[in-house]
């Protein structure tokens, strides 16, 4: 079975659908069309910055600049599948050190890291790799660390609807990384809780324990 609609509607994006295969947003930079004015603006901005275009490195530099933000701003459609929880099983399922890369919207930088998540089942549970999914389909637009934690977590809470949710992040970002105040090693540490997980305070500290991801 699949969740609710199975597809993730995104705030301002079009309707995706695994099963189509395709992108429906016209917004969605993946059209050879959107491709090319994304690669004559980045001509543009390489231009402006000094850059030379002309040389054997750089003559192409402009079309994987607009190849590569794309990918990085195309999420990937995923249906939520999920099964019903026959075994009655009510402890924790928590995934650990899921990857992940977005970009900074204040910057237009990278910030990388992994994602912890976790929750307590109630009448079903969620197929393990779509906890991936999730978190890689939230992360492909501009972010910020604070709302892609919540954002997960709201997700797993309103389709899901498990007894608690849990989502820890943990990233580096290259804004405060290589530029600013160069801190580079720093890593920024966000958490959202939903149900039992954010009010039973025996629960709670189980979770954060099992991530490991702060000692
Ligand atoms: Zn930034």
């Amino acid at each position: 079975m699949t969740l609710d609609g199975d597809m993730y509607v995104r705030p301002g994006a079009g309707r995706q659908s695994e099963e189509q295969g395709s992108e429906q947003d016209g917004q969605r930079p993946n059209s050879k069309t959107e491709l090319s004015r994304i690669e004559d603006a980045a001509e543009r901005f390489l231009a402006a910055l000094g850059v030379d275009l002309t040389t054997p490195g750089t003559v192409g530099t402009a079309r994987r600049m607009a190849r590569a933000y794309s990918e990085l701003l195309t999420p990937i459609p995923f249906s939520a599948t999920t099964f019903p929880n026959k075994e009655g099983y009510s402890e924790l399922v928590l995934e650990r050190r899921i990857p992940f890369t977005a970009l900074c919207e204040h910057h237009f930088l990278p910030f990388s890291g992994h994602a912890y998540l976790g929750y307590l089942p109630a009448e079903c549970v969620i197929g393990l790799s779509k906890l991936t999914r999730l978190v890689q389909f939230l992360a492909r637009c501009p972010q910020v660390q604070e709302r892609l934690t919540q954002q997960i977590a709201d997700w797993l809470y309103e389709r899901l609807r498990p007894r608690g949710v849990g989502v820890v992040v943990v990233a580096e970002h290259q804004c405060v990384a290589i530029r600013g105040v160069r801190a580079s090693g720093t890593t920024t540490v966000t958490s959202a809780l939903h149900g039992d997980l954010r009010t039973d305070w025996g629960q709670r500290r189980e979770f954060f324990q099992l991530t490991g991801a702060v000692t």
